[in-house]
C-alpha cells in the first residue's frame, strides 16, 4: 500500500472540500445560483492576481489563456517580442506564429533568468512591438524570472507586457498592478489547486487599449465579449462552471491563509526542497528556482525515468521529467497549490531511499535533515543564482 502524492508541477493535488464540490449535482449556468458563485470568485481572483481589474474566467487549459492573450492584443503582420527561456516561452511564439505575428525572439540559456537589459535593448530596436511575452515561472527548468524588473522595462514603452503565471501564479510573488503586469494568464491546475479546465486572463488599462485597437480574429477566445459578460458576472459561453464552483472553494482556502501566508509557504517548500536535493550531492538546474517547483539534474550514470518510476512505483511519489531538449537531463519535483512541508519532506525522502536502492552514493537522512533544517531555522536557504 502506499499513498499517491501527485508532486508534478501541474496538474497537482487538489484538496478534499474542493474535489467534494465537484461531486454535487450540476446546476444551471444562468441561474442565480450560478451568478453568485461568479460574484464571490471574481473577488478571490482579484486578490489572488494583485488587481483591481477583472479577472476573466475561460474555459480552457492555460494554452487557451495565451492564446486570447495573443489574438486579442497583436494584430496579424504586427510584432511580438517573446523572452524565449523555456519551453513554455516558446510556445508564445508558436502561437502567435500561428496567427501571421511578426516573432521577434530574445533568447536565454535554458534554467538562466531574463535579463530585463536585453529587453530594454530589444525594445529599443523594435520600437513598433506591440507586445512582449515573458513568463513568471518556466515550469520546464522550474526558472523563476525577474517580472517585476521586466515590466518597468516595458511600461517606458508603447509596448504591453504579457505574462504566463500558468504555474507562478498562487505559488510565488506577483502583484498585477503594482509591478505594471498589463495581460496575466494562469490555468486552474498549477497552484490553484484544482483540476485541469480553467484558464484565467486579467487586462490593464493599457492592456485593454491595445485589445480595442482592432476587431480580434477569435471568436471563442474574444476578450472584449468576456469582458462584458465578466461586468455582469457571466460569460459569453456554457463555462465549465461545476469547475468553477470548486474554485470558490479552493479561493476560499487561499483567502484564509493570506496571499502572502501563501507566498511564504512557497518560498519555504522551495529553499527546503532545494536544500534536501543539494545535500544529497545533486544539482539544480536553474540559477533562480521558482518557488512551485524544483528542477535538479539527474546524476551522471542514471537515467531520469529509473529515479522516477522508482519513486513513483515505491513510493507514490510522482515527479515529472524534463521537456524538449533537456529531456531525460533533469527531474522536477512540483510543490505548488496543495501541498505543505511534509510533502516536501516525503518527496526527499523517497528521492534518497530510491538513489540509494538504484546505488547511487548517498547517505539516506541527508536530505531529509536539511531539508527540515531549513524549515526550523537551523539552516539558511541554498545559495543559489
Ligand atoms: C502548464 C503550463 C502551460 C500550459 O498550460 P496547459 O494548461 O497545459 O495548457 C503554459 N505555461 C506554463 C508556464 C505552464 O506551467
Amino acid at each position: 500500500m502506499r499513498k499517491p502524492r501527485l508532486m508534478t508541477p501541474g496538474p497537482a493535488m487538489v484538496p478534499e472540500d474542493v474535489l467534494l464540490e465537484l461531486a454535487r449535482p450540476v446546476i444551471h449556468h444562468r441561474s442565480d445560483e450560478a451568478k453568485q458563485v461568479i460574484v464571490e470568485v471574481s473577488e478571490g481572483l482579484k486578490e489572488v492576481f494583485q488587481t483591481q481589474n477583472d479577472v476573466m474566467i475561460l474555459t480552457a487549459s492555460g494554452t487557451g489563456a495565451m492564446e486570447a492573450a495573443i489574438v486579442n492584443t497583436v494584430p496579424p503582420g504586427g510584432k511580438a517580442l517573446v523572452l524565449n527561456a523555456g519551453h513554455f516561452a516558446a510556445r508564445w511564439g508558436s502561437i502567435a506564429k500561428a496567427f501571421g505575428i511578426n516573432v521577434v525572439t530574445i533568447d536565454t540559456e535554458w534554467g538562466q533568468t531574463v535579463d530585463p537589459e536585453k529587453v530594454a535593448e530589444a525594445l529599443r530596436q523594435h520600437p513598433d512591438t506591440v507586445a512582449v511575452f515573458g513568463t513568471l515561472s518556466e515550469t520546464s527548468t522550474g526558472t523563476g524570472h525577474p517580472i517585476e524588473a521586466v515590466a518597468k522595462v516595458v511600461a517606458q514603452t508603447p509596448a504591453i507586457f504579457v505574462v504566463d503565471g500558468i504555474s507562478g501564479v498562487g505559488a510565488m510573488e506577483c502583484r498585477t498592478d503594482e509591478w505594471g503586469i498589463d495581460v496575466l494568464c494562469a490555468g486552474s491546475q498549477k497552484a490553484l489547486m484544482l483540476p485541469p479546465g480553467l484558464a484565467f486572463i486579467t487586462v490593464s488599462t493599457k492592456g485593454w487599449a491595445k485589445i480595442d485597437a482592432f476587431e480580434s480574429h477569435s471568436y471563442y477566445f474574444n476578450l472584449k465579449a468576456a469582458r462584458s459578460k465578466a461586468k455582469e458576472f457571466d460569460t459569453p459561453y456554457t463555462p465549465a462552471h461545476t469547475l468553477i464552483l470548486a474554485l470558490r472553494t479552493a479561493l476560499r482556502r487561499i483567502r484564509e491563509e493570506g496571499m502572502e501566508n501563501v507566498w511564504k509557504r512557497h518560498t519555504r517548500m522551495s529553499e527546503a526542497c532545494q536544500a534536501g536535493v543539494q545535500a544529497l550531492g545533486l544539482e539544480l538546474f536553474s540559477a533562480k528556482p521558482a518557488e512551485g517547483l524544483t528542477a535538479f539534474r539527474v546524476p551522471e550514470g542514471f537515467k531520469d525515468s529509473q529515479i522516477r518510476n522508482k519513486m513513483a512505483e515505491r513510493f507514490g511519489v510522482t515527479t515529472v521529467g524534463g521537456q524538449g531538449k533537456i529531456k531525460g537531463k533533469i527531474v522536477r519535483i512540483g510543490h505548488m497549490g496543495y501541498t505543505d512541508e511534509l510533502d516536501v519532506i516525503s518527496a526527499l525522502a523517497a528521492l534518497e531511499m530510491t538513489l540509494a536502492e538504484l546505488g547511487f552514493d548517498v547517505e539516506p537522512g541527508k536530505g531529509v535533515t536539511a531539508a527540515q533544517q531549513v524549515l526550523i531555522g537551523q539552516r539558511a536557504a541554498a545559495n543559489v543564482g
